[in-house]
């Protein structure tokens, strides 16, 4: 195959410029990989382009240093975990530097701070303030082939920050901003976002093109594909985010505003379905129906740092008292049912319950602003399969279902018939 030919169908519009290529752990995994990765980039560089590539640590890496971290300490001084997850990034940028070089690529790997990434001061989940390019600038201009650490930059100080779990997608799509690249590819192990998981559903199909707004639904419903924050800065900088294979030059799907995509696309209402297996329902029973009850509840568990989700509460006829359940990470459900309990005695409820074996299904689609019945649609397909809806919530773009666990991919498989999104 015409690798120049592919790439240059890939960028029609761009002229010869910068382009920002990540690469995730699973790309950069073991060292046949990262003289893959070499090699793509060398392709790339052969057709006239400046490349920045942004990396993730290799593999589990990140998950093995915080694994040996436990052998020390239950509770690391934050400082020092950023000073410790930091090096994954830190092997896998040096080692594809050695790559590129091994194929006479001239190349430098530099850290987040070296490239000018410069974060707020806050361990462990900063912000990236600002870029300062001076370093990858010059860099470029002497030919050489960039290679920056993900998921990390500096404070204040000059000490190691990182950006939260993942954070490697967000640290490309701000490089890209500042380098007003236009496009920022994220290479993966997946060839783009279906509309359901195909794990689940195979008839899912790959989408070409999807809004910020509906991949950040996406990404907040449990599918792992992206950084959250890389989409919203990709939204506020107006970057294309192009999510594609590190496996192949298959285009995968470009993520853009919804206005690109509603130029681009045909107009479905749901675009996707989201299947979140890990939740659990918590509910307490005959609190008070007053002011106060809810805050004593969600504030107590908010102290013990349990993330709430769904939060139903129905009214009994005619009587002053309330029924509440809520859905929590099904690994906070013990934790959160010993707090519910807790401010249950102190409200003399009846009762507290929990059930691990529910499911949340969603979905997520920019049409549904405008079109009217989708939820309505979705109970009736839901129903006519027997499964019983135990919560609902929505929101502009998402409508969520919790059903029995046991009933979860049923329900994905029903509705992405049923909305007709299959290939
Ligand atoms: N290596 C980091 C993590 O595992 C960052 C990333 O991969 O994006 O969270
Ligand atoms: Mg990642």
């Amino acid at each position: 195959m015409n690798q120049g030919v592919v790439f240059a169908i890939i960028y029609p519009a761009m002229p010869k410029g910068i382009v920002v290529h990540k690469y995730g752990g699973t790309s950069v995994g073991t060292p046949e990989k990262i003289k893959n990765v070499a090699r793509r980039v060398q392709k790339v560089k052969a057709l006239g382009y400046d490349v920045v590539v942004v990396v993730s640590a290799m593999g589990q890496t990140t998950d093995e240093l915080i694994d040996l971290m436990h052998k020390i300490t239950e509770d690391p001084h934050p400082r020092e975990y950023d000073q410790l997850i930091s090096t994954g990034e830190q092997v896998s940028a040096a080692l594809l530097a050695m790559a590129l070089m091994e194929i006479g690529m001239p190349s430098i790997s530099l850290t987040g701070g070296q490239a000018g990434v410069v974060t707020e001061d806050i361990y462990k989940k900063a912000r990236i303030k600002e870029i300062r390019l001076t370093r990858i600038k010059e860099e470029l201009k002497e030919g050489k082939v960039v290679v920056v650490t993900g998921f990390q930059g500096i404070d204040s100080k000059g000490d190691i920050i990182t950006i939260g779990r993942g954070g490697s997608d967000t640290s490309a799509v701000a490089i890209a901003a500042a380098l007003k690249a236009e496009v920022c590819d994220i290479y993966t192990d997946v060839d783009g976002v279906y509309t359901a998981d195909p794990r689940i559903e195979p008839s899912a199909r790959k989408l070409k093109y999807i809004s910020y707004e509906e991949m950040l639904e996406l990404a907040s419903l449990g599918a792992q594909v992206l950084h959250p924050r890389s989409v919203e800065c990709a939204s506020i900088y107006g970057i294309t985010i192009h999510l594609r294979s590190s496996l192949n030059d298959n285009e995968g799907t470009y993520i853009k505003s919804a206005k690109e995509v509603d130029k681009l696309e045909k107009k479905e209402v749901v675009r996707g379905i989201a299947l979140d297996e890990n939740i659990a329902k918590v509910g307490i029973l005959n609190v008070p129906d007053k002011p106060g009850t809810a805050a004593k509840l969600f504030g107590a568990l908010a102290i013990e740092k349990i993330n709430v989700d769904m939060i139903v509460q129905s009214i009994h006829s005619g009587g002053s008292q309330a029924d509440m359940a809520f859905t929590v990470d099904r690994v906070d459900m013990k934790k959160a049912v010993a707090v519910t309990q807790k401010v249950a005695n102190e409200l003399k409820a009846t009762g507290v319950i929990s059930d691990p074996e529910v499911a949340k299904v969603s979905l997520v689609g920019i049409g549904m602003v405008t079109a009217a019945g989708t939820a309505a649609k979705m109970f009736e397909v839901l129903s006519k399969e027997g499964i019983n809806i135990q919560m609902i919530s929505t929101s502009e773009i998402k409508i969520s279902c919790v059903v029995s666990r046991d009933q979860g991919r049923k329900a994905v498989s029903v509705l992405h018939k049923a909305f007709g999104l299959e290939k």
